[in-house]
């Protein structure tokens, strides 16, 4: 069994056992709610969910309504996107940044199955037509190491479960290891991730001649899904787009 899905795997049957004893919990505070897997009323309401008129290429909110054209953002206007359409089911603030933190780095594994439901409306039949294969941003096996499982992994098999779609959890691979990227700027990121992510020596096939969706929990200056789109194109796919949990904004 690959590491990712190690504490995913354990995790369903002993949770499927343990709602028979303790009532479902709201994935944000812990409050009590009704059913499994949901947030409750305040935290719904203290989580910026993306929605109104989007960019295209990124899913960020933009004034305005739709014509029905295209619409970009500012910045992918300025910065054009290798892969051709992206959304986002949250803006990275408010109580979305809690739980983008939670299952990164709070072993909450349990997040990823409604983040998928959130992504999976917010990725409609923009993203979702023609069959593609749901593909996640890896991670370097240190960091992998360091935190037992790929949050990525784990929302790109969410996802593909929910829309009923392929996945390949190992397509892209990471061998240098990047610094973090925390408080860098765009140029910083694109310089930092150019050739930073390859097809799998013996998976990259299969995106050939295929729309593969790319699954990342956090879209902030686009540069990791850049350097994943050159990598699956390299590797021969018919078309690129990209999902993201949250999208950092400028302007929330
Ligand atoms: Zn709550
Ligand atoms: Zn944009």
């Amino acid at each position: 069994m690959a590491a990712w899905a190690l504490g995913n795997h354990l995790r369903a049957p002993v949770q499927t056992v343990l709602s028979l004893v303790y009532p479902p919990r709201c994935l944000g505070c812990g409050g009590l709610v009704e059913s499994d897997f949901g947030l409750c009323a305040g935290c719904w309401a203290e989580t910026p969910f993306v929605g109104g008129t989007v960019c295209d290429s990124c899913g960020a909110p933009v004034p305005g309504e739709t014509d029905g054209g295209r619409i970009e953002c500012d910045d992918c206007l300025r910065r054009p996107r290798p892969w051709s359409d992206g959304r986002a089911a949250l803006i990275y603030d408010g109580r979305a940044r809690h739980l983008v933190m939670a299952l990164k780095h709070g072993d909450r594994a349990d997040i990823a199955r409604p983040a998928a439901d959130w992504m999976v409306r917010a990725a409609g039949p923009a993203l979702l037509a023609g069959d593609p294969l749901v593909v996640p941003i890896p991670l370097h096996w240190r960091r992998m190491m360091k935190r037992r499982y790929n949050q990525a992994a784990l929302l790109a098999q969410a996802v593909a479960k929910a829309a009923a779609l392929d996945w390949c959890p190992d397509l892209l691979q990471r061998p240098r290891h990047t610094l973090s990227l925390d408080h860098r700027s765009a140029t910083e990121r694109f310089a930092t991730l150019e050739d930073a992510i390859r097809p799998h020596p013996r998976r990259g096939a299969r995106a050939q001649g295929r729309i593969v969706l790319i699954v990342d929990d956090v879209m902030t200056s686009g540069a990791t899904f850049a350097a994943a789109t050159q990598a699956v194109r390299a590797a021969g796919a018919a078309d690129v787009r990209v999902l993201a949990l949250a999208r950092v904004t400028k302007t929330p």
